[in-house]
């Protein structure tokens, strides 16, 4: 029987292992199939509160898996396929094993939606790009294109306009799922343009992109344009498939957390971007992650 079991090994999950590690929980965490999370596919984090030269993000969650195992938190490289938690103790499943535990923090993560087109994820990091706030700051004095068209295409439009000298937003229909005011801002702003019925058919470049192919879904029409970065912003996925008939789930499958990491069920917290389709950075996943942890320390002392 464990007393702690953390699933998920970002920012959030490994925040949740360094707290309960030192509170001597001795917490499990269970990894996934890609330790790290997303961090694993950026470059240059230049946002870490601490880190003033940046840092490059694997190397950012590998420091994160290191304290955490120096205090004691036993990693397992390993996917949660399923969970029981109608009855005490908690059950969590993975391919190999059944753990039993107290407490749970669920720090599983999301992960964006991608195009899937032919070295997509050769790309990443490298001129393809899912965070406008996290790699907006690489393009000044550059043009870019932003993929959407719900409310984070309008509003990372218009932050990537703090930085770049052009920005082509590029939208699939001519109707928008973002809401009025967010897409008026957006088409008030004289450094956006707008390109509609459009699809993105191909990455060019071969280290790094140099432009794209786009396809004008109504007539057909295809053209090549040259641009120094490529933002996509199409939504997320929560990685909460395991949760399935467990928890409420809201949103396309995000769990709404209440009070920040609590949720229904005593004892099952929830931190990072598995609950959060708002903000999304690490740090605030990293924050999450140690309220849950000073939350499950005192239900466990309770
Ligand atoms: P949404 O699901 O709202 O929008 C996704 C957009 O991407 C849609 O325009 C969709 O087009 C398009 N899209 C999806 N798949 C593809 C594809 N394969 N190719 C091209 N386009 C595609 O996601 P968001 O991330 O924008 O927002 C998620 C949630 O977060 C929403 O509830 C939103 O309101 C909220 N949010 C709120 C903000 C705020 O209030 N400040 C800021 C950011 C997000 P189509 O319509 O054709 O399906």
């Amino acid at each position: 029987m464990e007393k702690l079991i953390i699933i998920g090994s970002g920012p959030a999950g490994l925040t949740a292992a360094i707290y309960s590690a030192r509170a001597k929980l001795n917490p499990i965490v269970l990894e996934g199939k890609e330790p790290g999370g997303q961090l694993t596919t950026t470059t240059l984090v230049e946002n870490w509160p601490g880190d003033e030269a940046g840092v490059m993000g694997p190397q950012l969650v590998l420091n994160m898996r290191k304290q955490a195992q120096k205090f004691g938190a036993k990693m397992v490289t390993s996917m949660v396929i399923g969970v029981d938690l109608k009855n005490k103790p908690f059950k969590v499943m993975t391919k190999d094993q059944t753990y039993e535990t107290e407490s749970l923090i669920i720090a599983s993560g999301a992960r964006a939606r991608m195009l899937n087109l032919p070295r997509e994820t050769e790309l990443v990091g490298r001129g393809v790009h899912t965070c406008a706030t996290c790699d907006g700051a690489f393009y000044r004095d550059k043009e870019v294109i932003i993929v959407g068209g719900g409310d984070a295409a309008m509003e990372e439009a218009t932050f990537l306009t703090k930085f770049a000298t052009k920005v082509y937003l590029i939208n699939r229909t001519e109707a928008f799922k973002a809401s009025k005011p967010m897409l008026e801002r957006a088409e008030k702003n004289e450094k956006i343009e707008f390109i509609l019925n459009t699809e993105i058919k191909e990455y060019l470049g071969d280290q790094k992109l140099t432009g794209v192919k786009l396809i004008n879904n109504q007539t057909n029409e295809e053209k090549s344009m040259k641009i120094d970065g490529l933002f996509l912003a199409i939504g997320h996925t929560p990685n909460t498939e395991f949760l399935q008939g467990q928890l409420d789930l809201v949103k396309h499958g995000y769990i709404e957390p209440k009070n920040n990491v609590f949720t229904d069920i005593e004892g099952v917290f929830v931190a990072g971007d598995v609950a959060d389709w708002r903000y999304r950075q690490a740090i605030t996943a990293a924050g999450l992650g140690c309220m849950a942890a000073l939350e499950a320390e005192k239900y466990l002392a309770e």
